[in-house]
């Protein structure tokens, strides 16, 4: 498979934004990488259209583990299918910061399984059990509990501490936890390194080994940062 490289946008964007789906596939990256755009709920809609004849893909950033009644304010994982999008971002470490489960991660991607999205499971270690010593350890307990039974998926492993602080971690212990994921899923999914990733540090961490692509938000904002990250997609 291609490297996927992911836009998290989180809680930025504007109806005006789905002009940034044509940016992107302007930028002639598509080739090297798979590219993916997260989008708030609300533009779901609009940028699944503005991306329908291109190369771009385009995800939600979480959904509901229950099928469609009566939960206000939660998105339906079917819903989010039926609008042409392919993947959901799930479990990310601003939504476990709110109290999410690992067995409410797990239930979210078996119903996006079902309902046809590819999963995107987050999964990551804060400082202080990075400076433990315990963060391999603590990050695959988390993966195994928040992964589905069946079906296919990817993974992102995602430091907290390097999220949004320009904070990265080194190569060689980034290699260390992809190794150590891989070893506990045998192949199938890729699983993306996210935290602070920019077009000055892609390269190095798309090159890594049992890297598969990247989650990227504060780069993802403008096409021409994220495009420049998804040049040194290698596989
Ligand atoms: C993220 O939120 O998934 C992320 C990796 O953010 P940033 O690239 O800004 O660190």
């Amino acid at each position: 498979m291609k490297q996927l490289i992911a836009a998290n946008w989180k809680m930025n964007g504007m109806p005006d934004w789905a002009e940034k789906v044509g940016e992107l596939a302007r930028a002639e990256v598509s080739g090297a990488a798979e590219l993916l755009i997260c989008p708030p709920a609300p533009l779901l809609s609009l940028l699944c259209e503005a991306a329908s004849d291109s190369a771009v893909t385009i995800g939600a950033q979480d959904c509901s583990a229950d099928e469609a009644g009566a939960h206000t304010g939660e998105t339906d994982a079917a819903l989010i299918a039926a609008l042409g999008a392919r993947y959901v971002i799930l479990g990310h470490s601003e939504r476990r910061a709110g109290g999410e489960s690992d067995a409410l991660v797990k239930a979210k991607a078996e119903r996006a399984i079902a309902c046809g999205l590819r999963p995107i499971v987050c999964v990551g270690e804060s400082l202080d059990v990075r400076e433990a010593g315990e963060a391999n350890a603590v990050v695959v307990d988390q993966l195994l509990s928040s992964i589905p039974e069946t079906g296919d998926y990817d993974i992102a492993y995602e430091p907290i501490w390097a999220i949004g602080t320009g904070r990265v971690a080194e190569v060689a212990d980034i290699a260390e936890m992809h190794a150590a994921i891989r070893a506990a899923v045998k192949p199938g999914p890729r699983i993306l390194y996210g935290g602070s990733v920019k077009p000055a540090n892609a390269q190095e961490i798309l090159a890594t080994s049992e890297v598969g692509g990247a989650l990227v938000g504060g780069a993802s904002l403008q096409m021409d940062s994220f495009a420049a990250i998804a040049l040194h997609a290698i596989r």
